[in-house]
């Protein structure tokens, strides 16, 4: 996910600035308008992540209610999230890239998904725009066949997300795979109902209890980003509770 920049104390941008809290969401009127996103006939499926955990924010219980139904899954990390903590005292961006690689793998297993192939482009994190052609090049021999591939949302106010969405879709149309994109700090700088989020595009996939508990206990596994590796600024949590409770709920999102 990866939010963090040298100056914390500044609200430059979208994802800096304060969210909107969770609560608002649980009570926007809106859901009831959004349609259910029928699960794709088996095969499979290739989902995109930006940065390593990603992928289980996103759609972590879709990944499960897939696997549950016997799809064959890859993702696909386009970093290794190595810039989460610039500055850390405790990590150095190598041991970042090692552990969060290794939460991503612990994540899918408690999803049911520990036979998801991964597979990691190595781009550096922040730098995927810099990339983008390719990771476009890259994707597309791993799109084909694919029933479905999904991709961060271009238009998620995280440049490393809309790099990774943007080089997706590409990829997808060339290898003519059916392409949905799935927002992630969307939820934190939207609000319900905002004219910025194309919510005519939007469908939701409903998770039943058991998948929702998997998808909250593979959340779990991002010690790295849910709480401080240390005492210091530079140590802090990059999803504090206020911003994860979005990822919490008992359904996701993507955008057709
Ligand atoms: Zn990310």
């Amino acid at each position: 996910m990866n939010a963090r920049t040298e100056d914390t104390s500044s609200y430059a941008d979208a994802i800096q600035a304060p969210g909107t809290d969770e609560s608002v969401w649980e009570q926007w009127p809106g859901w009831s308008d959004l349609r259910e996103f029928p699960l794709p006939p088996r095969g499979r499926v290739v989902v995109v992540a930006a940065h390593p955990d990603d992928e289980v924010l996103g759609l972590g219980g879709t990944l499960a209610r897939l696997a549950a139904a016997g799809h064959a899954l890859t993702v696909v990390s386009v970093t290794d999230g190595e810039g989460s903590h610039p500055g850390s005292r405790v990590l150095r961006p190598h041991e970042l890239a090692r552990i969060r690689a290794e939460e991503s793998r612990t994540a899918l297993e408690r999803l049911g998904a520990g036979d998801t192939e991964i597979v990691r482009l190595h781009v550096p994190d922040s730098g995927v725009h810099r990339h983008e052609d390719a990771v476009r090049r890259a994707l597309v021999p791993l799109f084909w066949g694919a029933v479905m591939v999904a991709a961060p949302w271009t238009a998620d106010v995280h440049s490393d997300h809309e790099a990774a969405g943007r080089a997706a879709r590409a990829a997808a149309c060339e290898s003519d795979a059916p392409f949905v994109e799935y927002p992630v700090w969307m939820w934190h700088w939207a609000r319900p109902g905002d004219p910025r989020v194309p919510w005519d595009r939007a469908a939701r996939l409903t998770l039943p209890a058991e998948i929702h508990d998997r998808k909250r206990y593979a959340v779990e596994a991002f010690a790295s980003q849910i709480r401080p590796l240390g005492p210091g600024a530079e140590d802090a949590a990059v999803l504090p509770p206020g911003e994860l409770a979005h990822h919490l709920r008992p359904h996701e999102v993507v955008f057709l």
